[in-house]
């Protein structure tokens, strides 16, 4: 076996895994539309891609888990194929699922997300878990482990970030099974909402019909599978290193320093 996956595997295997297993990796998603050119499961299908490809890496330390194909997607529902757990359900289905996960011995989990609406109720989800429960889950939104150095290189300004020359790379290099190439289209950006008003760290203020009428950012026209197989590796090279220091710290030990 060249990484554990848990939904493969029997329970004598899983029992014997989880002697070297120290985090379980759990690709999140989303069920959303991504433009007229990918299709809608694009943020769990790069999630779990992803997550096989690090669980490789770190193999035998961490096991990958049954991924979670529904996400927090109110803010594309009025295109069709958008599903959306209310994000009380979202924070549950983790809960549990980590609550099962520490019934088998696992303290850790590492979320590897591939929907930018899912980061804040997995932030609360973290403190959920480390305060409620005595474990530590973190998580990232994966591509923008390797994204940033990318856009940096083509310092180009546009409004990037779904269904965009980097998400549409992506999949060209994971899973070019779901990019409709006959279909590849430019963002058709709205006007901004606020006028003139930088929203720039705001949030909150649109839901994705108001910011673009065919559900894509820009750039997808020019997206290639190679600047998606160099996301993909600066983030693996990122994640691997993180999740072999994550394996070893100490879940047990609270910090009660600022109390003294
Ligand atoms: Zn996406």
């Amino acid at each position: 076996m060249t990484a554990y996956a848990m939904q493969d595997m029997t329970w004598p295997e899983v029992k014997e895994a989880l002697e070297t297993v120290k985090v379980a990796i759990l690709p999140v998603g989303s069920q959303e539309q991504h433009g007229p050119h990918l299709a809608c499961n694009v943020d769990i299908a790069g999630a779990e891609a992803f997550a096989l490809m690090l669980a490789e890496k770190v193999h035998p330390l961490a096991m990958l888990a049954p991924p979670l194909n529904y996400g927090i997607s109110y803010h594309h529902m009025l295109f069709p194929g958008s599903l959306t757990l209310r994000p009380e359900t979202f924070i549950q289905v983790l809960i549990d699922v980590a609550t099962s996960l520490r019934q088998q011995g696992i303290r850790r989990i590492f979320v590897v997300n591939g929907h930018g609406g899912n980061q804040s109720a997995l932030d609360i989800a973290s403190v959920k878990m480390r305060a409620d429960l005595g474990m530590r889950m973190s998580y990232t939104l994966w591509p923008v482990l390797g994204e940033m150095s990318i856009v940096k290189d083509q310092n180009v300004k546009r409004h990037t970030g779904h269904a965009c020359i980097y998400e549409t790379s992506l999949m060209m290099h994971l899973r070019p099974d779901i990019v409709r190439d006959e279909a590849l289209a430019e963002g058709e950006m709205q006007p901004p909402l606020y006028g003139d008003v930088s929203t720039t760290g705001i949030g909150g203020f649109a839901y994705w019909n108001e910011i673009t009428r065919n559900g894509a950012f820009e750039g997808a026209p020019e997206a290639t599978a190679e600047i998606g197989e160099k996301i993909v590796q600066l983030a693996l090279e990122r994640a691997t290193s993180f999740v072999r220091q994550f394996a070893q710290i100490d879940v047990e030990k609270q910090s009660l320093m600022h109390f003294k």
